[in-house]
């Protein structure tokens, strides 16, 4: 798949976003301004203005945007919500090689807020990826009970759970619990182990 280095930070600012929901974190993350503020240095977003109260609110309002076209039934119906999400923000491609880094593309206009700055940038990242035919990488931890998102960019698209270090090792845990106590189980009803 050819991704850019920028998609995939916008892809990994738009997993951070979606799993601040209250649906998926519990309560709600991006509760207010200071929430708000912290999310913008903990992503590294740059040319952002100062964040306000009418930024916590259209914030929460575009992760919601963002949800329904990644969770989107089919790629025709998550291109039009992209699409739309992008021209209502009137998102402006412009190349930049700010901060020493290489030539790149910006898509929000200059000066937009935060949220539609977001809109453009996390909006025009999900393009990329129906663009490219790999919208099944866009997925939801297959944890019981876990409600996060990721993006699989692993080669062979194997990824399962949202973050190998805790839902993944979790999981091998109770498969290998699960695993022993079947062993046992049928240990105590007389049953030769493996048969
Ligand atoms: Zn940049
Ligand atoms: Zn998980």
């Amino acid at each position: 798949m050819l991704i850019t280095h920028d998609t995939e930070c916008a892809l990994g600012i738009l997993v951070e976003l979606l799993n601040t929901a209250p649906e998926v974190a519990g309560q709600e993350q991006l509760s207010d301004v200071a929430a708000v503020d912290a999310f913008v240095v903990r992503c590294d977003i740059g040319e952002v203005d100062a964040v306000g109260p009418d930024d916590v609110v259209a914030v929460q309002r575009l992760r919601g945007q963002l949800r329904e076209i990644f969770t989107a039934p089919s790629t025709e119906v998550a291109a039009e919500l992209v699409n739309s999400l992008v021209a209502d923000v009137n998102a402006t491609p412009r190349l930049t090689n700010h901060d020493g880094h290489g030539w790149h593309m910006h898509y929000f206009a200059p000066h937009s807020t935060l949220a539609d700055h977001l809109a453009a940038e996390l909006g025009m990242a999900l393009g990329l990826i129906l663009m490219a035919g790999e919208r099944e990488r866009l997925r939801r931890c297959e944890a019981p009970d876990c409600a996060r998102v990721f993006v699989d960019l692993s080669r062979n698209r194997s990824r399962r759970y949202c973050d190998s270090r805790t839902c993944g090792n979790r999981m091998h845990v109770a498969a290998y619990r699960a695993r022993q106590r079947s062993a046992a189980d049928a240990e105590d009803a007389g049953v030769p182990v493996g048969a």
